[in-house]
C-alpha cells in the first residue's frame, strides 16, 4: 500500500510518496515558489535527484507535475496513478472542529473553510492542497490530519486560559498546540525503544527545530503543551517570541506605532532569537557568533535553553515525576550544546547526561544519552511528521 503525503504552503507543496509495508520513502520533493516567478520543483527517488525551474502557476499545476514525475517511465517509482492509495493532508490548525484526522468529504471540507482564520497563513493553503488533488485524483480516499490533533486528551484546566468564559464560548479561544504528530511519533518510538508499555509511561518531549514546543505526555497522551492558540507562545523561538506579557507587546505597539496585526507579525517573524541576537534565527549561526564573542547571540542561546528547563521542570511537577525526556527535530537532534545546556543542573529531578555519550551522539539514530546513574533515560529520536500522517491516513481511511 501507497500513500502520498502532502504539506501545502501558501507558496510550496513538499509532498512524500511512502510505501506502507516497508514505511520507506519511495520519492519526495518539494515545488517551491507556486504563482510565482522561477518556480522550482525537487525530486528525489531511487537514487535520482531532480531540481528544475518549472513554471507552476498554481497548486493544481504542482499536484500535476509531481504526478506526472512519480509516474515518469524513467524517473518514476509506481506505474500509475492507481497505485497511490490514499493522500494524507497535513493541517495546522483544527479548533474544536476537528479533533481527530478526518476524511476529506464535502461536508470536513465546508467546515475547513469556516476554521480558516485560525491560522490564515497555513489552512487555507491546506485548503487549496486538498482541491488542487481532488482535481487529479477525484477517487482516491484522502484525510486531513491537524498538528493539533494529538493535543486534545490535555484536561480543561491545562487548556483554558483565564480570560472571560463567554469568549471562550464565542470563540473557541484556549491552547490547541502544535507539532502534534512529531510528539505523538516520538513519544512512540521512545516506548518502543525502551521495550516499555507507553501507558506506563511519563515522558517530555522537547520538539526543537525553527519553531520549538515541549509536551508533556502520560500514558501514551498529551496533558499538557507550551504551544498555545497559535505557535506563538512557549520557548522562544528562532523569530518567535514565546511566551510574553501583553502588557509589553502593547506598549512597544505604541511607542512603535505599529497596529494589533503589526505587532503579530513583528511577534513572529522579528524576535525570539533572530530578534534578541541581531544575527540570525538559525543556532549554527549563533552557536558560531557567541563562540567568536557576540554577547548577544550567547544571550539568545542562554534565554533558548532556559525555556527549555523550565519548561521540563513544569511537566515533570505536571507529570508527577518522568520517565523520559526525549529530544527532537533540527535543534533536538543536532545541538548538543542546547540539549545539555537545557538539562544543566537537574539532577535533584534524577536527570543527568552524559557529556560523552551527548557530544558523540550519531546523527539519524536513536540513542540514549543519560548517564548510568541517572533516574530519566533521554533520548534523542528523529521525527517523522510524514510517517504519522501516512499511518493516520491509512486509518482513518480504513485501508488497512
Ligand atoms: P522546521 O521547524 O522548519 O521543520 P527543523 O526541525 O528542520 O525546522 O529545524 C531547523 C533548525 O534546526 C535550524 O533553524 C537550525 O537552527 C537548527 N539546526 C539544524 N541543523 C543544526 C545543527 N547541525 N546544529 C545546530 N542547529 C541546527
Amino acid at each position: 500500500m501507497k500513500i502520498l503525503v502532502i504539506n501545502s504552503g501558501s507558496s510550496s507543496l513538499k509532498y512524500q510518496l511512502i510505501d506502507m509495508q516497508t514505511e520507506s520513502v519511495l520519492a519526495k520533493g518539494v515545488c517551491e515558489r507556486i504563482g510565482i516567478a522561477n518556480s522550482n520543483f525537487v525530486y528525489k527517488a531511487k537514487g535520482h535527484t531532480l531540481e528544475r525551474q518549472i513554471d507552476m502557476p498554481d497548486h493544481k499545476v504542482a499536484v500535476k507535475l509531481v504526478l506526472d514525475t512519480l509516474t515518469d517511465k524513467n524517473i518514476g517509482v509506481i506505474a500509475s496513478m492507481d497505485e497511490i492509495d490514499g493522500v494524507g493532508h497535513r493541517v495546522v490548525a483544527s479548533g474544536e472542529a476537528f479533533k481527530k484526522p478526518t476524511l476529506v468529504t464535502p461536508e470536513a471540507m465546508e467546515l475547513m473553510e469556516e476554521i480558516k482564520d485560525l491560522a490564515p497563513l497555513h489552512n487555507p493553503a491546506a485548503i487549496v492542497g486538498v482541491n488542487a488533488c481532488l482535481a487529479q485524483m477525484p477517487h482516491t480516499p484522502m484525510v486531513l490530519v491537524f498538528d493539533t490533533g494529538f493535543h486534545f486528551t490535555m484536561p480543561d484546566y491545562a487548556y483554558m486560559y483565564a480570560v472571560d468564559y463567554s469568549h471562550y464560548e464565542k470563540y473557541k479561544i484556549r491552547r490547541y498546540g502544535a507539532h502534534g504528530t512529531s510528539h505523538k511519533f516520538v513519544a512512540e518510538e521512545a516506548a518502543k525503544y525502551l521495550g516499555k508499555d507507553i501507558e506506563e509511561l511519563k515522558i517530555i518531549t522537547c520538539h526543537l527545530g525553527n519553531g520549538s514546543s515541549i509536551t508533556a505526555v502520560k500514558g501514551g497522551k498529551c496533558i499538557d503543551t507550551s504551544m498555545g492558540f497559535t505557535p506563538l507562545a512557549g520557548v522562544p523561538m528562532g523569530t518567535r517570541s514565546g511566551d510574553i506579557d501583553f502588557a509589553a507587546a502593547e506598549y512597544i505597539a505604541r511607542k512603535e506605532n505599529m497596529d494589533i496585526s503589526e505587532m503579530l507579525t513583528y511577534l513572529n517573524k522579528k524576535c525570539g532569537m533572530l530578534g534578541v541576537s541581531g544575527v540570525s534565527s538559525d543556532f549554527r549561526d549563533l552557536t558560531a557568533a557567541a563562540d567568536s564573542g557576540n554577547d548577544r547571540a550567547r544571550l539568545a542561546l542562554d534565554m533558548f535553553a532556559y525555556g527549555v528547563k523550565k519548561y521540563i521542570g513544569a511537566y515533570a511537577a505536571v507529570l508527577n515525576g518522568v520517565d523520559a525526556i526525549v529530544f527532537t527535530a533540527g535543534i533536538g537532534e543536532n545541538d548538543e550544546r542546547i540539549r545539555s545546556a537545557s538539562l544543566k543542573d537537574l539532577d535533584y529531578l534524577g536527570i543527568k547526561l552524559d557529556a560523552d555519550k551527548n557530544a558523540n551522539y550519531a546523527r539519524g539514530t536513536i540513542a540514549e544519552l543519560q548517564t548510568d546513574d541517572s533516574a530519566v533515560k533521554i533520548l534523542v529520536i528523529p521525527t517523522n511528521e510524514e510517517l504519522v500522517i501516512a499511518r493516520e491516513t491509512v486509518k482513518e481511511a480504513k485501508l488497512a
